[in-house]
């Protein structure tokens, strides 16, 4: 295929380039042209010399009269050179661009575009972008691409250049003809889509502002069908597999109520709701793989026991898998507290578990005598395995992946149960999580208490600290979120020791501190974790990685440093770190900026407690790049589309339905099959 010819075979380019260009990720023709513009600059206006305006950026065309470039006194070079149309003429001044005179010479007529600057009485064209008139420009008078660039450190080394992609991408354009189109006729004519050959090229090289909408358009209708349509294929494969190991596990009603009205409070009318959603799909043919959404301490464990107790009393083994051990540890606590006087064999398994007892206790498994296992994704490595698996229950499902989730398919196929404390609106859901049903559980128990919230101005600060020791006098224990420094983990990790030594040093010297942070090993974090909870540290200075759902009642207070870098969704899921107890709680958003749009944003944590509502806020204002931190959110990386675009989610999740309904395995489509499998490969490892 053409597509896939390496690009040195196309390119006349250094291997400089080249090692640049893979470590964008781009090597074949097919991915150079899947590296799409960020943005686009219209320079079309063409304006004679005599209309040029002082201030403005301006596009002409020019003849060149003269051109010379001489080194000055300062050191830099410095090429001047007068153009001329028919209106008048114009100096142009160009900067440390000695190699201009190779370029551009008297006589050529070329196209610049750059600002009009005064300088005393004269003025001039400074630094303007140029090309010299062809038949199609590509660099000015057009609508022209931008592309990311790599930094500018890079010029020795093969630097690429939004000029350079724009210069080598432009005469591979006939290439873009072999992009085969691959949705549905029926999807193009009723959407009146553009044909994907030309919305690739118009993507890059628009012919107009209505064929780029058009070529965008286009593209983001297939990005998130493409995501839909891939997550409903495997929904459907889920279901298809078991058929023929059919797990239909009836509603023990009678047994159920029992147990939920000898707890100590009332569920709520969202947990019953979500509980019967649950019941419902274990009595059906095929397994159920289904999201439980709702903010931290909303009450979804109690609703994942009673469908494991449903299972159980029917005879089936369960799981319940966590992301790190701490997490594992708390929920066996509480199961064998729920759970235990029934009787049943509950155990836990972990990295940490001795050999000789994980032996055992996979014995156990394997011929069905433990009733519960509760433990990390230890729990479904290779070796493992259960007699008769009914359930599997996923805690903080997007810190695993979709792998790990198909994994228990070989596990006897399961129904599956995942839970998630971060809670997303709910067509964004389905267009990331549309292979799940879902249930949300968008209410508080009662008689909670309201966490006061603040946003703590800069001259506040000393006052905080003073306030904090006080607390900490009177048994309380914080945490402190240092900022998000996107991008590096390392530069985060630096910063959020610092801030640790100058707390220690300078604020609270009395005090215990603690330090967590990511490039810690899970045994370490753990063991901080658990000396924190034990109450033998006051003060927890993290980065963002601080455990969703840890639980220590006694924690009271946690102080958000850089809060306006976080997303509202991700503030909200810090905010519930505290209020676990029956002391009054306090989260105290420290800004570095204090702009309006700023203290809006944050005013709405203020205002709001629900993590539905703060995410749908996010959302819109942010986008979903930005809702959580990129590295924990799980959310794949748009290139053309916005999760923004509810619209466009519904409309795309209608079209993929309508196919997967029609011809599931996509066996009519293979073209389209062929795209959502590789969707797949290059996906998600989250
Ligand atoms: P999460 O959704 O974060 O996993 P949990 O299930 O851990 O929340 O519940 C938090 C706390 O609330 C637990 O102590 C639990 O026993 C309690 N709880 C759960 N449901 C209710 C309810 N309906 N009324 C009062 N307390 C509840
Ligand atoms: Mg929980």
């Amino acid at each position: 295929m053409e597509l896939n010819k390496p690009l040195r075979t196309v390119l006349n380019t250094t291997n400089n380039h080249l090692r640049r260009l893979k470590e964008l990720g781009i090597e074949t023709v097919r991915d150079f042209f899947l590296y799409f513009p960020r943005a686009y600059t219209d320079s079309r206006e063409l304006r004679k010399i005599y209309e040029l305006r002082e201030g403005e950026t301006n596009n002409t065309q020019v003849q060149i009269r003269s051109i010379f470039t001489k080194k000055t006194r300062s050191g830099i070079y410095l090429t001047r050179a007068v153009g001329t149309d028919e209106t008048g003429s114009i100096e142009i001044i160009w900067f440390n661009q000695p190699h201009l005179r190779n370029i551009i010479r008297k006589g050529m007529w070329i196209m610049l575009s750059g600002k009009l600057k005064r300088s005393g009485i004269k003025m001039s064209l400074q630094s303007p972008k140029y090309e010299l008139v062809k038949e199609e420009q590509i660099h000015v008078a057009r609508i022209v691409p931008v592309y990311h660039e790599t930094s500018i450190s890079d010029v020795a080394r093969g630097r690429i250049s939004s000029k350079w992609i724009r210069e080598k991408l432009f005469p591979l354009l006939p290439f873009a003809q072999y992009f085969q189109e691959f949705l549905p006729e029926e999807i193009l004519k009723n959407e009146n889509l553009m044909k994907y050959p030309d919305a690739i090229r118009n993507a890059h090289f628009p012919e107009d502002e209505e064929k780029l909408k058009k070529g965008r358009e286009r593209l983001a209708f297939e990005e998130l069908f493409l995501l839909q349509l891939g997550a409903l294929k495997r929904k459907y494969l889920w279901r298809k597999i078991a058929k023929e190991d059919k797990k239909q596990i009836p509603a023990q009603n009678e047994f159920l109520k029992n147990f939920t009205e000898k707890l100590p409070f009332e569920l709520t009318t969202a947990q019953k709701i979500s509980i019967k959603e649950i019941l419902d799909d274990l009595a059906k043919p095929y397994p159920m793989s289904r999201l439980l959404q709702g903010d931290v301490g909303s009450g979804k464990t109690v609703v994942a026991a009673v469908a494991i107790l449903n299972v159980v009393k029917n005879g089936f083994q369960t799981c319940i898998m966590a992301p790190t051990e701490i997490l594992a540890k708390q929920h066996y606590k509480t199961f064998m507290k729920f759970l235990q006087p029934f009787g049943f064999n509950i155990q836990f398994v972990a990295g940490s578990t001795a050999e000789k007892t994980k032996g055992e206790i996979i014995r156990q498994m394997k011929n069905g005598t433990v009733d519960i296992v509760i433990g990390t994704h230890a729990l479904i490595q290779e070796n493992i395995g259960f007699k008769k698996l009914g359930l599997a229950v996923i805690d903080e499902q997007h810190r695993f992946g979709v792998k790990q989730r198909e994994i228990l398919k070989t596990h006897g196929s399961p129904h599956v149960l995942s839970l998630s404390a971060t809670p997303i609106p709910r067509t964004l859901a389905l267009t990331i999580y549309g292979d799940q049903d879902l249930s949300e559980i968008s209410e508080m128990p009662k008689g909670r208490q309201e966490i006061v919230t603040r946003i703590v101005p800069e001259n506040k600060r000393r006052d905080a600290y003073f306030w904090v020791e006080d607390q900490v006098g009177k048994g309380r224990q914080i945490y402190i979120i240092c900022p998000l420094i996107e991008d590096s983990e390392v530069l985060e990790v630096k910063a959020a020791t610092e801030e640790f030594e100058r707390l220690k040093k300078e604020i609270f010297p009395k005090l215990r501190l603690a330090l967590l942070h990511g490039k810690m090993k899970p045994k370490e974090k753990d063991f901080v974790m658990e000396d924190f909870a034990k109450g033998n540290i006051d003060v927890l200075i993290s980065t963002a990685v601080v455990e969703v759902g840890i639980d220590v009642p006694n924690a009271t207070i946690i102080i958000i440093e850089g809060a306006e870098r976080f997303g509202l969704a991700q503030l909200h899921q810090f905010r519930g770190r505290v209020g676990r107890g029956s002391h009054q709680s306090y989260c105290f958003l420290f800004p570095t900026l204090e702009t309006p749009e700023v203290m809006q944003r944050l005013q709405s944590l203020v205002k709001y407690s629900n993590g539905f509502k703060l995410a749908e806020i996010d959302l819109q204002i942010r986008g979903p790049g930005e809702m959580y931190g990129i590295r924990q959110s799980g959310i794949p990386d748009l290139k053309m589309a916005s999760f923004a675009d509810t619209e466009l989610m519904k409309k795309t999740r209608t079209w993929a339905e309508k196919i997967i309904e029609k011809d599931p395995e996509l066996k009519n489509y293979p073209l389209l099959n062929e795209k959502i499998e590789n969707l797949e490969n290059i996906s998600v490892d989250y």
